[in-house]
Parts: C-alpha cells; structure tokens; sequence
C-alpha cells in the first residue's frame, strides 16, 4: 500500500470508496465529523428514529395486540436480527440470538460452559482484560469453590498448550485496550486438544473483524451491539453458540422466552429449548432497542464484513502511517482491526483536539484509542485529524 500525506490524495480515495456511500446513513454529533470513537459507542445510524418510532407508534395504536399484529410484530421482532448478525460473526441462523446486555450473558453462558472439577478448575482469560469480563471470570470461578481458579496470561496459546487444568478458556478478542487480536481458530485448537472449552468475549471483535466463528469451532461467544455495531447507548448483546452443542444436556438458566415458539403461550408446567442459541433467551426482549439495532445491522449486510474489512485495513495503516510521522508511537501489534491504540509525545494536547472538535478516546493517563471506522469514516477525516494533531503538536 502506498499513501500520500495529502487531503487531495485522501479525498481521491474517498472518491474510488465504494463503501462511501454508507457515510450519509449516519447523524453525526454536534462536534462534527471528526468522530474516531466507533470502538466506544456507535454513531446513530439515520433510519434508527424511524424504525424505534414505528414501534412506539404500533405500541400506541395496538396495546397489546402489537405482538402478534404490529408491523413486525414483536414476538418475533428478534428473528429480525438473525440472518444479519449470523453473517456479521459467520455463524448458522440457530447459533445467533440478540438478547440481554454483554455482562449479562458472559454469566449466563458461564453457568453452562464453565464446569469446573477438581484437577480441571481454571478459567483462563487474557492478561489486561476488561474489568467486567474479570469481575465476572473471577465470581464464577469463586460462585464453584474456587477462589484462586482465575489464571490470567500474556500469551493464551501457550497457557492452553502448555496446562491440563484449564476447564474453560475467555479471551477477549480483540483486546479493549491494546486493540490486539487473536488468532481465534489456533486457540480453538489448541483448547479443544487439552480438553478445555473456549469462548470469545467479542465486544471489540464484533463489526470490526471478518469473523468466522462456526468454523473456528469456538464453544460460545458473547458481545455487545453498541460498539461498531451502532445499536446505541445500553444496546442489546449477541451470542453465539456452536451448534454442536445444541443438542447436549448442558446445564442452563432458562426462561420462557428460550421455551419452544409453538408452544410457549400454552404455558405448560415443563420447559422444552429452543434448539440452539434461543434456548439461552430468558425474557421477551426490549423492542425499541432491537428496532435501533435493526437500523445498523442493516447496513453491515449491505456492506459484508469482508469489504468493510479491507476498507478498514487501509484506512487504519493511513492512521498509523500519518501518526507516527507526527511522532506518536503506536502500541497496537499488526494483528489488529480498526482501533489504534496510541500514545503521544504532549498529551496534554488532547484536551485541544476535542476543543476543535475531534472525538478520540483519552485512557488516563496517556494512552489514547483512536478508530477510524470503515463504516462511516473517511480517507479526508484521517487526514484532517492527523492534520490538527501536526499543528497542535507544533504549537
Ligand atoms: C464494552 C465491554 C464490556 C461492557 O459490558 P456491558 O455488559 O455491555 O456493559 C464488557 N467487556 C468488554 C471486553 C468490553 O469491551
């Protein structure tokens, strides 16, 4: 790849883009269009308003009829979601489902695929995980009598190659803070050859890699929408669980909303699954929420993971390329998606950046995350932040 530190080549790129059109899909906020700060939450995708109001406009008109009569009626608004989101992680329909928000369902998945016993009792997770996914990890591990049963490695290849006490693997992939990814297939491997199970906590991953999860052979994975996934602020999370275990006895917390469709509203006394990842749903969901996530998920179908991937891969290496020429290092490795983790030699400057009206993501007390998201950034808003950071930078 060859780039040129120039808005005019910036702009020519933008104009060859056949991903650019997608930019006018979204609202972009007061501060304008320097918006690098898709790894943290979404832009608001246009038809969002439209697609939630329909809904509170169905609830009006309808009561409690909108179930089976709305539009899209809401007893089945979820299975909206599942041919897009089942694309977007490369995964079979009846592995996917939209439910509960991503720490809620880390819990739930656990309560299934952590199954801890003496001599086989670790939970192992990437070293520098995010807090939740470690308060979570180390609860469970505590919730089953182990108190010390957490391990934390810099290297989980070699951790899963190495041990034989690792019940179940969760990496977070790609890592929140680093914006380091995984190879997710040779983890699989490598797990599923000692015996242990795998999940992916995919928060980071998500609308950001080209994933392929049934084929990887990942036990579960579980993420939240409201990141590349533009589903908005608390948006509803996604999970995945590999078809070979639809059919098991794995223990599971279960509700109505997991019961089998044609007969769920006889209310009968025993539950009988879903087969496949619905049989994890508990309740009937929030339907303004999966109306906004519809608006977004959408356009990811329009636009398949693969092409807004090699978007991304040349937007992010014009990032790095223009950064470090203005003398910031980069921490993130080359394996990586779209989010660049960064450190600069005057932080104190970022204070100014968003003064002028730029959206990048400050890590007390240095670190800086900065994303440009092929989904609705552009060759010109690389150039002009990096141009803005040049000037400050200067000053
Ligand atoms: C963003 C993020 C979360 C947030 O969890 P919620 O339950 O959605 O609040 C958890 N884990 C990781 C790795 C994240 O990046």
């Amino acid at each position: 790849m060859t780039f040129e530190d120039s808005l005019e080549w910036a702009r020519a790129q933008d104009a060859a883009d056949e991903l650019a059109a997608l930019r006018a899909e979204f609202l972009f906020p007061d501060s304008g269009p320097l918006y690098f700060a898709g790894h943290s939450l979404g832009l608001q995708p246009r038809r969002a308003r439209e697609y939630v109001l329909q809904e509170l406009d169905d609830w009006r008109r309808l009561g409690v009829e909108g179930h089976f009569s709305a539009r899209n009626p809401w007893v089945s608004y979820h299975e909206l979601l599942t041919g897009a989101t089942a694309r977007l992680v490369g995964a079979l329909p009846h592995e996917v489902v939209v439910m509960n928000t991503l720490s809620v369902n880390l819990h739930l998945l656990m309560v299934s695929f952590y199954r801890p016993r003496r001599g086989k009792h670790r939970l192992l997770i990437e070293q520098g995980a995010f807090p939740s996914d470690r308060y979570a990890v180390a609860s469970q591990a505590r919730f089953h009598g182990f108190p010390d049963g957490v391990l934390e490695s810099e290297d989980p290849l070699r951790t899963l190659r190495e041990r034989d006490d690792i019940a179940l693997a969760l990496i977070g992939n790609v890592n929140y803070l680093t914006g380091r990814a995984y190879d997710m297939s040779a983890l699989v491997r490598a797990a599923h050859e000692k015996g242990a199970l795998i999940g992916f906590d995919l928060a980071h991953g998500a609308g950001n890699l080209s994933l392929t999860l049934h084929e990887d052979g990942a036990d579960f994975a579980a993420w939240c929408n409201y990141k590349y996934l533009n589903a908005g602020p608390g948006g509803l999370g996604g999970v995945f669980v590999h078809e070979r275990h639809a059919d098991t006895a794995l223990p599971r917390f279960e509700g109505w909303w997991g019961h089998d469709k044609v007969r769920r509203f006889e209310m009968g006394p025993r539950f009988s699954p879903i087969r496949g990842a619905e049989a994890w749903q508990l309740s009937n969901p929030p339907i303004l929420q999966l109306a906004a996530l519809r608006a977004s998920m959408e356009l990811f179908d329009r636009a398949g993971m693969p092409a807004l991937r090699r978007k991304g891969d040349r937007l992010t290496a014009y990032l790095e390329l223009l950064l470090r020429q203005r003398g910031a290092e980069i921490l993130t490795p080359p394996e990586r998606g779209s989010m660049l983790t960064v450190r600069f030699r005057q932080p104190g400057m970022l204070a100014e950046l968003k003064k002028r009206g730029a959206l990048v993501d400050l890590r007390p007390p240095d670190i800086v995350r900065i994303t440009a998201a092929p989904l609705y950034n552009s060759f010109e808003d690389v150039q002009r932040l990096c141009a803005l950071i040049g000037e400050l930078d200067d000053g």
